[in-house]
């Protein structure tokens, strides 16, 4: 309305444009700190829990990320969604108490320790286990405070305060009392069984530490040569088998054989020059394999003598290739499921001590367990021919050895996909150790129960339900035990005599309260008899100094966190990423049906992970990565919280550059919205307010949208499903008002007098929309919503303390909404035909358009011409019977419907800018029409006086 004609008087000062102080440009970056700053001050967390005493609580159990770094983009992610689900919890009138956690000891900080020994030169052997406990003490200290600044400039909100942390002494306390647990109801038990063993590390590591990446492994064929069979053409052959790791041949106990499978009886006729194959020997291996067997081994010629069943060959019994050098236990050949034909001989050479299927088979047929490999990964001084030989390294000496023996037919090379030591990147062994287990199938049916909590458990998305059911049902028992320091000490004894765990509750009793007073540092600080008590012999029992699996740690959060603090237990809910599946849902759930019979969650939501824009993993060497400080820094924490609930967190999220434009667009939609509303809203008073049933249609109809978004918001409250939500309230903000319902009432809004009945209903509904806007908002854009709230409420007041208002249900009004899609469908054609003429040039705003609209008769009763001028922003309309012109301007996705548009006529309105017949008419306002002129004779619309 700059553009009024210089001549003619200036009646600017009579119009209300919209005036706040809420900036159009957010400044997050600057404005963030100062808003946090002010929750502090106004000690908002504790307002919160006074305003909850009563309520219902909301048990959101954090899942302790790890004390070691900086956060990623991956936590801003799972921390942003679980603040969303708390603070929606909150608004919906529950006390959403959310206490954030931290996990402390285990493998990485104790490397991270040991790796600045290294740089320094000190030997970590030398260093007292409790000076090096307390470095790792200090580390992981550092590293929780750090992180815990980071998640609050997220605006993740919480009680920071009494947060928990797994190194706590109280924690550690609890640990070893739920170790207790499984040791007094019979569960924890010490076997001799192959684990994934780093030799690097000297420790077994769990299944969530082991990653796979490709190995080149030598691969032999080895003949064990038959001496007792159930057939006698089988006696003088040799089965062959075939193996990725001759660094087990020690270890061998058996041979397998698929019982189904055709086994070739091969006599050899020719070899070539360089083949380990012996003219005139006969060999078994699976049909299947033979053509490829014959050319890796160098046999030129040859005759099958029969064809055997696997079945057939059970009860036979080979001597061991090294036999007559130090190797003369017998190798029986079993039948096992196991066996495939996919490669090698189809024979499996059966080591127990270095596979789990070799481990299972030997139990069943009773096979020795040999330890022939130490905890560094060299052989033990007992083994024959190898002792001190490091299993990585044995390759050639046992290929020399199988030649010398006149086992070796072949060797080889295979790059195969081969699990490794997340941390240390080094490959991995399976090892026979004397470990601490906790038993999947006992008395105690941890794996049935465990399996009936997950089929009690609601899972968001519900696909978890069965990924976790699968993994439970298929997984070994639970070694928990590790042989390192930084930890919770297994703290049992046992007897040396008879080999015994004890398993007394008052030693554990004694035990826990000594880690309640000084933390687990008291198991290594004290003598034994401490624990022990006065009637036992210290001298007698052997304490071990094992410490607990960290994911048995964080398994126990839930005691320390929820129980030991008097919260509700289980929780409403765990929040984390998918693949906790195998990590921390999975160990929760043993530790708490082992102990408790039930899981410890009522539902578990997972969330997918962050990939870069064109869906690749983030690594730092690629440069893909985006780092979530990088992110507060250039745009706030608000963009990023927008990001994530933009998406669809159930599946992997992508961000990098021009995703986080698009997130700025949005949020500057969104911010605009809100600051036109506050513009608008300028000066409302009570007394303006307009009971639903006296407005006109058109607020009805944006009253009618509030109570769906509510139905919306509500439902995911409840259901933590919040995919689409946003995305939702994001086009109702920007398609529903800032292109519609803004766009028509600016005209009421700017140019009516104040107690016009429209322009008043128009004011009511948007102090409506700033009340619902700004609450519904807030769990996301916690920052901005906190902003607009104070711009018009002051900042003793806090967005984050309001309820999801309760809108009435007579809102709700479907019939209208339903007429008002039509209207809408009918306004795309008016504004394309305002829009093709605005292009040819025969007028620049719609005002100064009417319109002859072609309707068929029952539509034309959808509103009066008046209204349908109102909502086209044009002076005239009128309805036209008939066919409409050729010229007129249709939409195919709207048929029935056709626009023609012409000039106005009268004269502009130098207030309100219609073109009207009436302007003109009034002789003290000549320039305007006879609405205005009411306006500014009526005094009531002069701001600049
Ligand atoms: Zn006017």
């Amino acid at each position: 309305m700059t553009d009024a004609p210089t001549d003619a008087r200036d009646y600017r000062d009579t119009v209300f444009l919209p005036n706040t102080a809420f900036p159009m440009r957010g400044d997050l970056p600057k404005k963030e700190p100062q808003i946090l700053a002010r929750w502090e001050r106004m000690k908002l967390w504790q307002k919160l829990r006074a305003a909850s005493v009563g309520r219902q609580k909301f048990i959101l159990h954090d899942g302790p990320p790890y004390a070691n770094g900086n956060l990623h983009i991956g936590h801003a992610l799972n921390k942003i969604l679980k603040d969303v689900v708390n603070r929606a919890r909150q608004m919906a009138g529950y006390d959403a108490l959310y206490i954030p956690g931290w996990d402390c000891h285990g493998l990485p900080i104790e490397w991270r320790i040991e790796e600045d020994y290294r740089k320094s030169g000190r030997d970590k052997e030398k260093v007292p286990v409790l000076d090096f406990r307390a470095e790792c003490r200090a580390y992981a200290q550092h590293w929780m405070d750090v992180q815990a600044e980071e998640f609050r400039r997220l605006g993740v909100e919480g009680d920071f305060a009494a947060r928990y942390a797994t190194m706590d002494f109280s924690s550690e306390a609890a640990i070893a009392d739920e170790i207790g647990k499984f040791l007094v109801n019979g569960a924890l038990y010490r076997g001799l069984r192959p684990v994934m063993w780093s030799p690097v590390e000297k420790t077994a590591l769990a299944e969530a530490e082991i990653e796979y990446h490709d190995h080149t492994s030598v691969t032999i064929w080895v003949r064990f040569p038959v001496v007792s069979a159930p057939r006698k053409e089988l006696v003088g052959a040799s089965v062959v088998i075939w193996t990725t790791t001759p660094w087990t041949m020690p270890g061998n106990r058996a041979i397998a054989a698929g019982p189904e499978f055709d086994y070739a009886l091969v006599h050899v006729d020719g070899v070539d020059e360089k083949s380990l194959a012996r003219v005139g020997e006969k060999l078994l291996v699976a049909l299947h394999l033979l053509p490829q067997f014959l050319d890796v081994t160098g046999i030129a010629a040859h005759h099958v003598v029969h064809v055997f069943k696997g079945s057939d060959l059970a009860g036979a019994v080979c001597a061991h290739p090294l036999r007559g050098r130090g190797y003369e236990q017998d190798t029986p050949v079993l039948l096992a499921d196991f066996v495939t034909t996919e490669a090698g001989t189809g024979f499996v050479h059966i080591a127990p001590g270095h596979g789990e299927d070799d481990f299972l088979l030997g139990r069943q047929h009773g096979l020795e367990i040999p330890e022939t490999v130490a905890d560094d990964g060299t052989f033990n001084t007992w083994v024959p021919l190898f002792a001190g030989v490091h299993v990585y390294k044995a390759g050639d000496p046992v290929c020399a050895a199988l030649i010398e023996a006149g086992g070796l037919l072949a060797r080889g090379k295979l790059v195969h996909s081969y699990p490794h030591s997340w941390r240390s990147k080094a490959p991995l062994i399976f090892r026979a150790t004397p470990q601490w287990f906790i038993r999947m199938d006992g008395t105690e049916k941890i794996r049935e129960k465990a399996l009936a909590a997950i089929d009690a458990t609601q899972f968001v998305p519900p696909a978890g339900q069965n990924r976790l059911r699968s993994m439970i049902a298929a997984r070994p028992d639970w070694c928990i035990s590790r042989q390192r320091a930084w930890g919770v000490p297994i703290a049992v004894f046992v007897d040396k005599a008879t080999g015994e765990t004890l398993r007394d509750p008052a030693i554990m009793a004694r035990v826990v309260e000594a880690f309640a007073s000084e933390g687990a540092d008291a198991w290594y600080s004290s003598p034994p008899s401490r624990f022990l008590g006065a009637d036992k012999n210290p001298d007698a029992y052997e304490q071990v100094m094992d410490i607990v699996d960290v994911w048995f740690e964080s398994g126990s959060t839930h005691a320390f966190t929820l129980e030991a603090r008097g919260l509700p237990w289980p929780a409403d809910l765990y929040l984390e990423g998918s693949d906790q599946h195998r990590g921390w849902f999975h160990s929760s759930l043993l530790e708490s049906v082992g102990t408790r019979g039930v899981a410890p969650f009522k539902a578990v939501l997972t969330h997918g992970f962050v990939l870069d824009e064109s869906g690749r993993k983030m690594s730092k060497s690629v440069g893909n990565v985006t780092a979530p400080q990088e992110v507060i820094e250039k745009y706030g924490a608000d963009i990023l919280r927008l990001w994530v609930m933009a998406s669809d967190t159930s599946e992997d999220l992508r961000i990098g550059p021009e995703i986080l434009k698009q997130q700025a667009e949005l949020y500057r939609r969104l911010r605009n919205t809100l600051r036109w509303v506050l513009g608008s809203l300028a000066g409302f008073s009570e007394a303006e307010r307009v009971p639903p049933e006296e407005m006109p249609e058109l607020e009805r109809w944006v009253l009618h949208r509030l109570r769906e978004i509510d139905a919306l918001i509500r439902g995911a409250t409840e259901t933590y499903d919040w995919t689409g939500v946003y995305p939702a309230l994001h086009v109702f903000c920007a398609a529903d008002l800032s292109a519609f319902y803004f766009d028509v009432r600016k005209d009421s809004l700017y140019c009516d007098r104040p107690d016009n009945l429209r322009r008043r209903a128009a004011r009511t509904v948007l102090d409506h929309l700033h009340l619902c806007l700004t609450i519904w908002l807030a769990p996301v854009l916690c920052f901005t919503a906190e902003e607009a709230w104070s711009a018009r409420f002051g900042e003793d007041s806090s967005v984050h303390l309001q309820q999801f208002p309760t809108l009435p249900d007579a809102w709700r009004d479907p019939a209208l909404a339903a007429r008002w899609d039509r209207v809408r469908d009918i306004r795309r054609v008016i504004t394309g035909a305002l829009e093709r003429t605005r292009a040819e040039g025969m007028i620049r705003a719609s005002l100064q358009a009417k319109l002859v609209v072609y309707l068929d008769s029952s539509t034309q009763e959808l509103l009066g011409t008046d209204d349908w001028a109102e909502l086209a922003i044009v002076s005239d309309v009128a309805f036209a019977p008939g066919d409409a012109p050729e010229n007129a301007f249709r939409l195919t996705e709207v048929p029935g419907v056709a626009v023609h548009v012409a000039l106005a006529d009268g004269k502009k309105c130098a207030r309100c800018w219609r073109v009207l017949i009436e302007v003109g008419q009034h002789a003290a306002h000549p320039e305007l029409c006879a609405r205005c002129v009411d306006a500014v004779e009526s005094g009531l619309v002069c701001r600049a006086a």
